[in-house]
C-alpha cells in the first residue's frame, strides 16, 4: 500500500487549532482585548456589531506594530513575547501562544491597521481565511486597530452553533468585564450596534467595580488586604446580607489575570462560613499578585485556570483574611443581631427535626358554616397569592362567585360531604369537584401538608410543592396565551441589576411581559416595574428576578419552548407558598381543587410528587 499520511494545509491546520481558541465571539474579544494591553495601550475601545457576529473591532492606542511584524503577527506560534521556553516562568504577558490572530484570521475576514510611534505612516493588511487579500500603507493612528468580520464565514457548522445574539453579548460583555476589572486604570469603551454600553474612565479598582456594576455596590463592598511574602492579596467581597442566589459577581485576578479557581472558590466560601442563608453565594473581587515564577498559566489554551505552587498556603491565607475583613468591618455581628427573625422561618423550620404528624382538630370548626364557599373556581383571578397578609383578597374571590353560584344552582346540601365519600375514585380524584368540595374539610399539617379525604382513604398533599404546579401551569397558559393578569403597582418599583443580568433579563422580556409584567423606563443599571403578574407579590419580585438570572445563567436553553418552560419553573420555584405558611381553610381548599384541576397534578414542574394518597386499607394495616 502506497503512503497514505500527509501534512495538513496551513489553512486547514490553522482552522483545526482555531477551535481551541475561537470558541465564540467572545473568545476574540478576550484575545484582542488582551494584545491590546500588552501592547501598553491606555484607551482601548471596544465595537461589536451583532453581538459579535458580523463585527468585532478593537482600537487601541498601544505601541503598534512595524510593517514586518504586522505581517508575521498573523503567522502561527509569532510572538514577540516570549522567546524561549524558560521565559514561560517569568511571564508578565496576557498572551505568549503566539496563536489568537493566527487563529482568528483562518475563520474570519480579519482588517488590521497599525503605526509605530516614530512612523510617518501605518500599515493595512486584509485576511480571510489566512490569505493575505491585500497590504497597503496608510494613514492611520499610533497604535493598532482590529475588526474581525463574519467570524466563522468558512466554517458554518460553528456559525450555525452560537446562541443567539442576547446571549453572545452576554459572554463578551462577560470577558469585557474581567478584563476591564483586571485594568483599572486604563480606559475602556464599548460600543453595541452602534450605541455605548460602557464607558469606564481611568480609577481605581473600587471606582472600576462600581462603574461596572452600578453605583449602589459601592456600599455592599467590605475591602480585604493582606501581605505577605506568598502572596499580596487586595480587592473586596460583598457583605453577607446582598450575597445572591445568582454566582454572578465572583471575580479573582492573579497577576491582573481573570482566572477561575474552584479551590479558591472554596476559600472564599469558608470565610463566609455562617453568614450566608441557604444558597446564597457572597459577591468578590478578589485581586492575587504572586511571583510570576509560582504559578502555571500554560495549562490551558485560554488561560482562565492557573496553577498555583503552594495552594495550600494560598487557601489559607485567603480564607482568614477575608474572615479579618468581616470581622473588623463589623459585618458578623451586625447581622446576627440585626436579623429580622420572622424572615428567617422557613429556614429554621429546615433545621429542625421532623415531629410525628398529629391531627390537631379544631373543636370550634363547623364544616356546614361555610357551605357556600366553593373552590371549584380556576380562572387566572383565583391565582392570586397565597402570601398577601390579609384575606381579604380570598374574600373577594368568593363574593362573585357566591351569587353566581345562587342564581345558577341550588344551594349545596349538606350532604355533599357524603356524597363525596362515596364518589367512585377514578383518575381524577376530585372530578366532581364542584358538587363534592363545597363543604369538604382539609387540615394543615405542621404547615407543610394539606390533608383531605377521599372516598379510599386520605390524601396528603405538599403546599409548597402543588403550588408550585398550579403557578407554573398558570404561568405557561399565561405565555402562550398571553392572556395573564397584571397587577398595576401604585409606585413603580425600582430594581438594580447588573449590565449583564439585564441583557439576560433581555432574553425573556417578552415571556415575562406574558406572564404579567410590565416594564417601565430602564437606565443606569435600573429597571423599573410598572406592573407585575397577579400570580405574584411585589415584595417577592427581586427575589424572583434573582432566581430567573440565575436559573438562566446556569442553564442556557436553546429552543424558545424549553425557554418559556425554564422561566415558568423558576418564577413558580420562588412563587409558590413556602412550607411554613400556615393557610386558612379556604386556601387550603382552593390549593386542593387548583391542584387537580391542573393538567398533570401528580407532579411538580420538576417531576417530584404533589401529593400522596393513604387509602383505608393502608391505614387499617397499621393497626
Ligand atoms: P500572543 O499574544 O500570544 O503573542 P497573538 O497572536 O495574539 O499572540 O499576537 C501575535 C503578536 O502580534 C503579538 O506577540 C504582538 O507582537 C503582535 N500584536 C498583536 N496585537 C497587537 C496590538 N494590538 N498591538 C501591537 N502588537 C500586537
Ligand atoms: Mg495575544
Amino acid at each position: 500500500m502506497s503512503d497514505i499520511i500527509q501534512l495538513l494545509p496551513d489553512h486547514v491546520a490553522n482552522q483545526i487549532a482555531a477551535g481551541e481558541v475561537v470558541q465564540r465571539p467572545a473568545s476574540v474579544v478576550k484575545e484582542l482585548l488582551e494584545n491590546a494591553i500588552d501592547a501598553q495601550a491606555t484607551h482601548i475601545k471596544l465595537i461589536i456589531k451583532e453581538a459579535g457576529k458580523t463585527l468585532i473591532q478593537v482600537i487601541d492606542d498601544g505601541i503598534g506594530m512595524s510593517v514586518t511584524d504586522a505581517r508575521l503577527s498573523f503567522e502561527r506560534h509569532a510572538t514577540s513575547k516570549i522567546k524561549s521556553a524558560e521565559d514561560l516562568f517569568e511571564l508578565n504577558t496576557k498572551g505568549f501562544r503566539g496563536e489568537a490572530l493566527a487563529s482568528i484570521a483562518a475563520i474570519a475576514h480579519v482588517e488590521l491597521k497599525t503605526k509605530q510611534e516614530k512612523d510617518e505612516v501605518g500599515t493595512e493588511i486584509k485576511i480571510e481565511g489566512s490569505e493575505v487579500v491585500a497590504q497597503e500603507i496608510c494613514v492611520t493612528p499610533k497604535g493598532t486597530a482590529i475588526s474581525v468580520k463574519n467570524l466563522f464565514y468558512n466554517i458554518p457548522a460553528r456559525r450555525n452553533f452560537l446562541k443567539s445574539n442576547a446571549v453572545e453579548l452576554r459572554h463578551i460583555i462577560d470577558e469585557f468585564h474581567r478584563v476591564a476589572m483586571a485594568h483599572p486604570t486604563l480606559k475602556f469603551d464599548m460600543y453595541h450596534n452602534g450605541s455605548e454600553v460602557f464607558n469606564l474612565p481611568l480609577s481605581n479598582n473600587r471606582q472600576r467595580i462600581v462603574n461596572i456594576f452600578g453605583g449602589k455596590t459601592n456600599e455592599k463592598l467590605v475591602p480585604v488586604k493582606e501581605e505577605t511574602d506568598l502572596v499580596t492579596i487586595s480587592g473586596f467581597v460583598g457583605k453577607p446580607e446582598y450575597a445572591k442566589r445568582s454566582r454572578g459577581e465572583q471575580f479573582f485576578f492573579v497577576n491582573d489575570r481573570f482566572i477561575k479557581s474552584p479551590y479558591l472558590n472554596h476559600a472564599v466560601n469558608a470565610a463566609f462560613e455562617g453568614l450566608l442563608k441557604d444558597k446564597a453565594h457572597p459577591s468578590y473581587f478578589i485581586y492575587l499578585q504572586v511571583d510570576p515564577r509560582s504559578v502555571d498559566i500554560n495549562i490551558h489554551p485560554t488561560k482562565t485556570e492557573i496553577k498555583f505552587e503552594d495552594e495550600h498556603a494560598l487557601y489559607a491565607m485567603l480564607r482568614s483574611t477575608i474572615k479579618h475583613s468581616l470581622g473588623q468591618f463589623n459585618v458578623a455581628p451586625v447581622l446576627d443581631f440585626n436579623r429580622d427573625s420572622s424572615m428567617d422561618t422557613p429556614y429554621e423550620y429546615k433545621s429542625k427535626m421532623a415531629k410525628t404528624p398529629t391531627i390537631e382538630v379544631d373543636r370550634s370548626f363547623n364544616p356546614f358554616k361555610e357551605e357556600k364557599i366553593t373552590g371549584s373556581n380556576t380562572s387566572s383571578k383565583s391565582y392570586t397569592s397565597f402570601k398577601k397578609e390579609s384575606t381579604g383578597s380570598w374574600e373577594n374571590l368568593y363574593v362573585g362567585l357566591e351569587s353566581e353560584m345562587e342564581t345558577t344552582k341550588p344551594k349545596e346540601n349538606d350532604f355533599s360531604s357524603v356524597e363525596f365519600e362515596s364518589e367512585e375514585v377514578t383518575g381524577s380524584i376530585f372530578e366532581n369537584e364542584e358538587k363534592t368540595t363545597a363543604n369538604h374539610t382539609t387540615y394543615q399539617l405542621q404547615r407543610k401538608y394539606i390533608v383531605t379525604t377521599i372516598k379510599s382513604g386520605m390524601v396528603i398533599v405538599n403546599q409548597h410543592r402543588a403550588h408550585q404546579r398550579i403557578v407554573y401551569e398558570e404561568l405557561l397558559r399565561g405565555i402562550t396565551m398571553a392572556s395573564a393578569v397584571s397587577q398595576q403597582l401604585l409606585f413603580p418599583l425600582k430594581l438594580s441589576f447588573s449590565k449583564k443580568e439585564i441583557a439576560l433579563l433581555e432574553t425573556v422580556k417578552e415571556q415575562l411581559e406574558n406572564t404579567g409584567f410590565i416594564f417601565g423606563e430602564q437606565r443606569l443599571g435600573e429597571i423599573e416595574i410598572t406592573g407585575i403578574p397577579a400570580v405574584a407579590t411585589e415584595k417577592e419580585v427581586s427575589v424572583l428576578l434573582e432566581q430567573l438570572i440565575n436559573d438562566l445563567e446556569n442553564e442556557v436553553p436553546d429552543s424558545g419552548f424549553s425557554q418559556t418552560d425554564l422561566l415558568a419553573k423558576s418564577m413558580a420555584r420562588s412563587i409558590a407558598v413556602r412550607t411554613g405558611v400556615e393557610l386558612a381553610p379556604e386556601q387550603q381548599q382552593y390549593m386542593v381543587n387548583s391542584l387537580f384541576a391542573c393538567t398533570e397534578p401528580t407532579i411538580t414542574p420538576d417531576n417530584k410528587p404533589t401529593f400522596i394518597t393513604l387509602t383505608v386499607d393502608e391505614i387499617d394495616k397499621k393497626f
